[in-house]
């Protein structure tokens, strides 16, 4: 659990001169950029202090490493160390708390698995989310689900609906009937690996040209296509293959039930992962460098050196290049900026229109909106509140949005966030009492036209010997279950090459 008045807490920014804002405090709660620019810099690291012999080393604690740990566990294999760089497990499903409700630092949710995924399935299953075939319904996200605000007050659903005419309607129809089409053809599954060919003439456009060749000009659906390209990948439809466009829509059941939430969003999962793997896991561990020892690996972390047969890199790809000796060549992946936000409320403000919902989005704002961290709260008044708010960086290149994301200080982030917030709810400066900012540099693979047929990324899924990979970005799709697909793939291969599986 990350919270925000821990040590090491350079970056605390209070005391503001307006005295409307006089009582916003806040902060950065990201504190590893220092640590991955060493790496990227090819800064000396300390010689080690120890070195320790284990069979199996896996490199990153978010979801697929720990999903590789859990997998190893349940075929009873103890013998190995996951080393994570922050210090607390989870990567992008981390969470926070504060005294009025624990709350995401990036991943929310987990959609209701469909049969293709047995993987994650078996994982709810032995979580208690699912129990003879039925869903607990304490976990499915509680009504009302989604609004959107939309000229000057809230509708119910992302669908923009007010001002809408015949024209939008019918493009929503042909939208949803190519998507039919799409799903019934079997190629967008989840995980991805079950269904995807090998290469698509969707992968060689953008979703944005795909809707245009389609003569789609709604103004609204537009819209809607590009909040969800920038919702999961963090890139505009332009910027998005056509076919990772379509998977979006396509990949789900019609009939999705959930999705799954708690306060925390997906940290809950990385709770329960941790009751059973936390004896296995080092947190503040860089790996700063894995070189070939024999047939086996060696790997450098704080001041340890690791002799292993096998190493797990669960840890994002393009880092390859800076700390593994022979690294394959990385996939020509962009990842997108994000800036994650957690307000604290100390009452609700004012608002027209549909009720507050657990995810609540603004028209035409370049940010994503804000999830309601207490929604799955039973009680039926909440004066006070944590909304976490998303921010994909996806208008300008990743590169100049990195630099922006870090340059922009605390107090200007502030201001554009609760400007875009404005326009929904007028006096939201004078009910926020706190603003806790997560940069997010690398967050998330985009899936750009030609990331489906990229030589390099199926290379690295492919991998056999000494190298296992495992991180989400080998999907180029950034979901939990295609984390847990990876690190249980990974973990399986190990199993079998040490006759253990
Ligand atoms: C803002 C945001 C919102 C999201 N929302 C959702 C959502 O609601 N639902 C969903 O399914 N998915 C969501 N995702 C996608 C999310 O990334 C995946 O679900 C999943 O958590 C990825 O897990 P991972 O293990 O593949 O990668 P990561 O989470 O990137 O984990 C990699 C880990 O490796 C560690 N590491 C890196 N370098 C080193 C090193 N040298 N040594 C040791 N450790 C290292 C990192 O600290 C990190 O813990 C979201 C992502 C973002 C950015």
């Amino acid at each position: 659990m990350s919270t925000p008045s821990r040590r090491g807490f350079a970056t605390a920014l209070i005391g503001l001169t307006v005295k409307a804002e006089s009582t916003i405090t806040g902060s950065f709660a990201d504190r590893s950029t220092a640590a991955g620019h060493k790496l990227r810099d090819h800064a000396r690291f300390a010689a080690p202090a120890r070195r320790l012999r284990v069979p199996l080393v896996i490199v990153g604690g978010g979801c697929a490493g720990l999903c590789a740990a859990w997998r190893l566990l349940k075929h009873g294999f103890k013998d190995f160390v996951l080393l994570e760089l922050e210090d607390t497990a989870g990567g992008n499903a981390r969470h926070g708390e504060n005294e009025v409700s624990a709350y995401p630092w990036a991943a929310h949710y987990l959609p209701v698995p469909g049969p293709h995924s047995t993987e994650v399935r078996e994982l709810c299953q032995e979580f208690g989310l699912l129990r003879d075939g039925h869903w607990e319904e304490r976990h499915l996200c509680h009504s009302p689900q989604e609004r959107l605000f939309l000229h000057g007050r809230w509708q119910e659903s992302l669908e923009p609906d007010i001002g809408s005419n015949k024209r939008d309607h019918s493009q929503f129809r042909r939208f949803q009937q190519l998507i039919e089409e799409a799903r019934a053809s079997g190629q967008f599954t989840i995980p991805m690996q079950r269904g995807a060919p090998a290469s698509s003439p969707l992968d060689q456009i953008s979703f944005d040209q795909w809707l245009r060749s389609h003569e789609f000009d709604s103004e609204y659906l537009h819209w809607y296509c590009n909040y969800a390209t920038r919702d999961d990948y963090g890139s505009l439809a332009a910027g998005t293959s056509a076919w990772a466009g379509i998977h979006y829509f396509a990949a789900r059941e019609p009939e999705d039930k959930g999705p799954l939430t708690w306060p925390e969003g997906n940290g809950w999962l990385v709770g329960k992962l941790m009751e059973r793997v936390r004896p296995y896991v080092r947190t503040g561990q860089m790996a700063h460098r894995i070189e070939r020892h024999g047939t086996g690996r060696r790997v450098y972390a704080g001041d340890t050196l690791y002799e292993c047969d096998t190493v797990i890199f669960a840890a994002p790809s393009f880092l390859a290049a800076y700390l593994i000796e022979d690294a394959p060549p990385s996939p020509p992946l962009e990842y997108s900026p994000w800036l994650v936000a957690n307000l604290t409320l100390e009452r609700p403000p004012e608002e027209r229109g549909y009720p507050l919902c657990w995810d609540n989005v603004l028209y035409n704002s370049a940010a994503l909106g804000y999830v309601n961290a207490t929604h799955q709260s039973l009680a039926t008044y909440q004066e006070r509140n944590v909304w976490t708010y998303y921010w994909a960086l996806a208008s300008a290149t990743p590169a100049t949005a990195r630099r922006t994301l870090i340059e922009r200080p605390w107090v200007q982030w502030r201001d554009l966030i609760l400007d875009d917030l404005r326009r929904a709810h007028p006096n939201i400066r004078s009910c926020v009492s706190r603003i806790d900012i997560m940069r997010l540099g690398h967050a998330m693979p985009r899936p750009a036209p030609g990331f489906l047929a990229s030589k390099a990324r199926l290379a690295l899924a492919a991998q056999e010997r000494s190298l296992l990979y495992a991180h989400s970005d080998l999907s180029g799709l950034s979901l939990f279950e295609e984390a847990q697909y990876h690190g249980y793939r990974a973990a399986d291969k190990f199993l079998k090459r040490a006759n253990r599986g």
